[in-house]
């Protein structure tokens, strides 16, 4: 095992009715500003729900933050907030209300062009502290340093990372997500599954306790995910899925292991050029990057055959094909197409893509940091 770090401080309220109890999380002399999306939580009962706890209190509302929240926009709120003086923020939405609000947090205090947060890795020095009501299960932003945020402009989608964005509390109540479309249920098991991916089949790292873990939210994921699909009001599998999707990237599964995270690079370029859902671009992207590293991640590729599909039997190379093809049927089987030309997408986004990476100096991705553009190229054609 490498050595690490491991601090996590976000205390979480989990189940239902607990955004009730939000206002004993914040300040009681706080200027607040409630972020939000395109409206979902104007239609399914989340924002009275906020409302009510925040009655007597001193807030303001920033409504419009698109899904792959738009630093054009951001800014916006960041002038709200100077102008307002505001001192708390409270997101309420999914992954992009999250993420928008921890780049606004980080922004108010910036000195600079807030951009070079994403763009120059910048480093923080402040944010302004924020709670979250989450309404989409998937990213694990809710209690996580990351956020991905688009320049609209430009057509870049980069991210940042910091502990001054830990969010102060997140509320997980899995009734608020009874009302998300199957697409979004969709892409949140699939985000969630791929999170774990990224920090699991990489090579060997003589961390069986991380391993298991992983493993684990595989199993369940693949367990409660349909069981959410075949019953929206499903109370039991929905809390599961949220619990999945929220350990699957709170940092505890990826502490002492290599970390791979191509499949996530690859596709915020595929998200940025064709608007593609991000869990989309993953599901398409995932099943080929196993393919095409097949060789260096032979090993955990085994075990991931054997331990979370319990293919044991045949050749080693046959239980590595059927791991990838059984990946790709449960992401298929959830409602989430694998191949380009699902999405309309021809292989033309290929050099579009290598020339943005290396515009940006890109050198290469991957647990061994051996996905050169050349790799990412041969990724892609399979994905057509
Ligand atoms: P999202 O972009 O936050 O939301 C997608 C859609 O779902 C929006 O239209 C939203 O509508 C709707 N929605 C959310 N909750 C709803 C509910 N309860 N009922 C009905 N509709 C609801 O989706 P996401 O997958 O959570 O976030 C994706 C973003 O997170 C991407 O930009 C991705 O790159 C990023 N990401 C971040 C991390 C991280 O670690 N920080 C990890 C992976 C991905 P409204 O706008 O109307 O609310
Ligand atoms: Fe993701």
């Amino acid at each position: 095992m490498e050595n690490f770090a491991f601090y996590n401080p976000v205390k979480i309220l989990f189940g239902k009715g607990q955004i009730a109890n939000i206002g004993a999380e914040i300040p009681s002399d706080a200027k607040i500003l409630i972020t939000y999306g395109g409206g979902s939580i104007k239609s399914n009962g989340v924002y009275e729900q906020v409302k009510a706890a925040l009655a007597g209190r001193n807030f303001l509302e920033f409504g419009g933050i698109e899904a792959n929240p738009h630093l054009e926009t951001l800014l916006k709120a960041v002038e709200l907030i100077r102008a307002e003086g505001i001192d708390f923020l409270l997101a309420v939405g999914g992954g992009s209300v999250v993420d928008g609000t921890k780049f606004i947090a980080a922004a108010v205090p910036f000195e600079g062009d807030p951009w070079d947060i994403c763009a120059k890795q910048a480093p923080l020095k402040a944010a302004i502290p924020f709670g979250a009501v989450l309404t989409l299960p998937a990213t694990g932003s809710e209690m996580n340093t990351a956020s991905v945020v688009t320049k609209w402009e430009t057509q870049e989608k980069l991210f940042f990372a910091s502990p001054l964005v830990f969010p102060k509390f997140s509320v997980l109540d899995p009734e608020t997500t009874y009302s998300l479309p199957i697409r979004q249920v969709s892409n949140g098991i699939v985000d969630a599954y791929v999170h774990v991916m990224e920090q699991y089949l990489t090579y060997p790292a003589n961390a069986p306790l991380q391993d298991r873990m992983a493993e684990s939210i595989l199993k369940t994921l693949i367990e409660e995910g349909p069981k959410v699909l075949a019953d929206l009001h499903n109370y039991e599998a929905r809390a599961n899925v949220m619990w999945c999707a929220t350990m699957a990237l709170n940092g505890l599964i990826g502490v002492g292991v290599p970390q791979d995270w191509a499949t996530h690079m690859i596709g915020h370029e595929l998200t940025a050029l064709h608007g593609i859902d991000h869990a989309q671009t993953l599901a398409i992207v995932l099943p080929n990057t196993l393919t095409v590293r097949r060789d260096r991640k032979r090993q955990k590729l085994l075990q991931y055959a054997d331990r979370v599909w319990g293919l044991v039997d045949g050749t080693e190379d046959l239980r590595i094909d059927q791991a990838i093809s059984k990946t790709r049927e449960f992401f298929e089987s959830v409602g989430v197409p694998t191949h380009l030309s699902d999405y309309g997408v021809g292989l033309d986004v290929i050099p579009k893509i290598i020339d943005r990476f290396e515009k940006r100096g890109f050198v290469a991705l991957g647990e061994n940091q051996d996905v050169t553009p050349k790799v990412v190229e041969k990724i892609l054609v399979l994905c057509a």
